[in-house]
């Protein structure tokens, strides 16, 4: 078998695509518009499905990706300072540039950078593709791994555009002033949601706040200003304030939009990852889904006597609904937390039904 396949944007589905397809004995051409790959050092949480499929992808070297395991997550209602939920099954939390980094090892040698498609034609037996630095090659299939923008899906599949989602989020990073430290916590507190995660082995925090509301909604708002919104905060959320209201930790604001598609695929085109199904990241699975993305695509483009096309069909019929899934459900507890602060009620009913009679009276 000798596909000639195109992979455009060399982001974690991207390049996890192409491990896939080199482990099985394609060499993808993989097109990046960035001149240089690289990530910001955030945390990214994987859980169990995510890591087997890094497995099924066969990508290794987890131990230099800092990863850290919370023992559980203690849910605080914020404005009462009491836990009413515990999540006991951490995801891990990643260093997503040594993920990056460690993804881009094995495949380097496929990966364009500073090049974008400027155009496609499908010719039923292949795709023609031209490239802004002027060439013009033919592949067998093309694969969008563009991101929340994607130019594949609105060039090749009509889009449609990504939306604000109704929440904003702002994450910070310190040194873990408490090494004794093992659980995660999140406080709901209505118009914002508090949370950390603790990454690179446990030695630093990672501080976010998810902000309901309008775009940029107190984008000027220090992050002691910030923690006043939640005044009755306990336990582990405790360090989290002192870092607040006593440092300037490096932090990184950005309006969270999704993107809801319906055709992710046609004839030898197809979209994965979040161009085709970004989505809100209060619930931190929008990267794993991109690589269960990339295992099924791997394991299809490969398997023999299975033609592109029906392929590519089979990708969409068996990875839309599950991630659309999750779309609706990561939105739905966004949703519900910027209408009520009980922890019960976001994370125990369907998420979607919580409305603002639901809000218990205030404290
Ligand atoms: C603040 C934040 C926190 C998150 N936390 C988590 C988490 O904890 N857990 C989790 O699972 N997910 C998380 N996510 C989601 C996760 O980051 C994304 O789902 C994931 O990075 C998507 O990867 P991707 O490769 O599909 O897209 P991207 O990472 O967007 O990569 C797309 C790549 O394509 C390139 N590109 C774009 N257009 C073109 C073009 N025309 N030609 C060539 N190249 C192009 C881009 O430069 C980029 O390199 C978070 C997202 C955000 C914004």
């Amino acid at each position: 078998m000798s596909h000639r396949i195109l992979i455009v944007g060399a982001g974690l589905t991207g390049l996890a695509l192409a491990s896939g397809l080199h482990r099985r004995g394609l060499d993808p051409l993989v097109v990046e518009q960035a001149p240089i790959i690289t990530e910001a050092g955030w945390a990214i949480g994987l859980s169990k499905r995510h890591l087997v499929a890094l497995d099924r992808l066969g990508i290794t070297g987890r131990e230099r990706w800092g990863g850290y395991k919370s023992d559980r997550t203690l849910v605080f209602d914020g404005r009462t300072g009491v836990v009413e939920h515990v999540l006991e099954d951490s995801p891990v939390m990643f260093n997503r540039s040594n993920l990056q980094l460690s993804l881009l090892e094995g495949v380097a040698g496929l990966v364009r950078t500073g090049v974008r498609p400027s155009a496609l034609t499908d010719h039923g037996d292949s795709v023609e593709v031209e490239f802004d630095d002027g060439r013009r090659e033919r592949f067998d299939a093309v694969i969008g791994c563009d991101g929340i923008n994607s130019w594949t899906r609105l060039q090749a599949l009509g889009g449609p555009e990504a939306t604000y989602t109704g929440t904003a989020e702002l994450r910070f990073q310190a040194p873990n002033p408490d090494p004794g430290l093992t659980v995660t916590a999140v406080a709901t507190g209505g118009d914002a949601t508090l949370a950390y995660f603790l990454m690179d082995e446990g030695t630093k925090l990672q501080g976010i706040m998810f902000l309901h509301g309008p775009e940029n909604n107190r984008r000027e708002l220090t992050l002691a200003q910030l923690a006043d919104r939640f005044p009755a905060v306990a336990g582990p959320l405790i360090p989290l304030m002192e870092i607040m209201r006593t440092t300037n930790p490096p932090s990184f604001y950005t309006n969270v939009r999704q993107a809801v598609v319906d055709t992710w695929v046609r004839n030898r085109v197809a979209i994965a990852g979040d161009a085709a199904h970004a989505m809100t990241t209060v619930v931190g699975q929008g990267a794993g889904a991109g690589f269960e993305d990339a295992a099924l695509l791997a394991d299809l483009l490969t398997t023999p006597h299975l033609s592109i096309p029906p392929a590519l069909a089979s990708f969409e019929a068996l990875r839309k609904p599950e991630a659309q899934f999750l779309q609706r459900y990561s939105h739905g507890i966004s949703k519900a937390m910027s209408v009520t602060t009980s922890p019960r009620k976001i994370f125990t009913s369907d998420p979607g039904t919580v409305s603002r009679a639901d809000e218990p009276a205030a404290v």
